[in-house]
């Protein structure tokens, strides 16, 4: 079981609270959020009555779920979640596409790849300024001097951000220039950032782990949710298989079954799952037939230079086919392609 505290609970009603369901032999785990705390009970909670729970002042929502993940999964919150980051909504009804560079390399390489996200219809623009590298040796990405970069580009363009945070130390300078802080593949069960990210006050993406099972994947993203931030994204970005052909192997009936039983959006990265050029428009199409709320894509204007994952980028020549893809495709399911929204 698991109670929501709105913000305008008190210790008082939080003390209250804890002091019910420990009299009745349960145990109660509090976790503060920025907009909500939540108060997880584990036991028997058969001996607590529902009704006077949800009368106590404070209380928000009260929810007995069977799922391991419970904020997260659909049986808590039947209706399909919108998260907007910057005013960009990402949800059922739209198709919302994210581009960029994969890392920021210089203001000049951001720039150039933010318009060419807009002439591929983005909304949001995607870029690392820290880069989680298999290879120490490998480019790590500007840090800091990264996300000076990114915040210029936004100012320019418009575009809202989001960049990838791989230390919970680095969660609230990230957040500080960040319209959505992505968690990457290697940091899917990292849960002290999970937990960083949550208590961030940003909508979060979370990308799938390259090994998660579904499951896995919703209990990363209920770390996020325990501390109050339900803004979650969740991304499948293939995961590994035996095929070596392709980066990774899309695991593209992940999108409905995620959906089924999360509420969170979910969005497709057929870059990192492709890991080939050739294959991202394919695989774009797949992810908005299959019902994807969103994908986010690698542009570069100049691949060959790149410092990081160069042959998956699109090129300019790319441009005018997303571009279709993103207008044509999302009625044939009912939607829109997301436009920059007021909240
Ligand atoms: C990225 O999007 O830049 C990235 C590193 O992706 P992933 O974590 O999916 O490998
Ligand atoms: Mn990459």
């Amino acid at each position: 079981m698991v109670i929501v505290m709105g913000q305008e609970a008190t210790g008082d009603d939080l003390a209250s609270i804890v002091a019910v369901v420990q009299a009745a032999g349960v145990e109660a785990f509090v976790s503060r959020g920025v907009r909500r705390t939540i108060v997880g009970l584990v036991g028997d909670v058969a001996q607590l009555d529902e009704a006077s729970l949800r009368g106590m002042p404070g209380v928000r929502d009260v929810m007995r779920v069977s799922t391991p993940y419970k904020l997260v999964s659909r049986e808590n919150h039947p209706e399909r979640s919108t998260v907007h980051v910057g005013g960009v909504p990402i949800g059922p009804g739209t198709v919302t596409l994210i581009a960029g560079p994969c890392a920021v390399e210089t203001p000049q390489q951001t720039l150039e790849a933010a318009r060419m996200a807009m002439a591929a219809g983005a909304t949001l623009l995607r870029g690392g300024a820290f880069k989680p590298r298999t290879s120490p040796y490998a480019f790590q990405g500007l840090g800091e001097q990264g996300l000076r970069i990114l915040a210029d580009v936004r100012e320019e363009t418009g575009l809202p951000i989001v960049t990838e945070v791989v230390d919970a130390q680095d969660v609230e300078l990230v957040a500080s220039y960040a319209d959505m802080l992505q968690v990457g593949t290697r940091n899917a069960q990292n849960f002290a950032l999970l937990q960083a990210v949550g208590a961030a006050g940003r909508p979060v993406m979370l990308k799938r782990g390259m090994s998660a099972t579904i499951e896995e994947w919703l209990m990363a993203a209920e770390y996020v949710a325990q501390r109050g931030n339900l803004d979650i994204v969740l991304c499948e970005r293939g995961v590994r298989t035996f095929e070596s052909a392709t980066r990774n192997t899309l695991d593209i009936s992940a999108v409905p079954v995620a959906q089924r039983l999360s509420h969170l959006p979910v969005i497709v990265d057929p870059s990192h799952s492709g890991g080939r050029r050739d294959l991202v428009l394919p695989l774009t199409r797949a992810a908005i037939a299959v019902g994807a709320d969103g994908v986010i894509i690698d542009v570069h204007p100049h691949p060959e230079q790149a410092l990081v994952d160069g042959p998956q980028a699109l090129v300019n020549t790319d441009l005018g086919e997303l571009a279709q893809v993103m207008r044509d495709f999302p009625p044939l399911l009912g939607k829109t392609a997301a436009a920059a929204l007021a909240v």
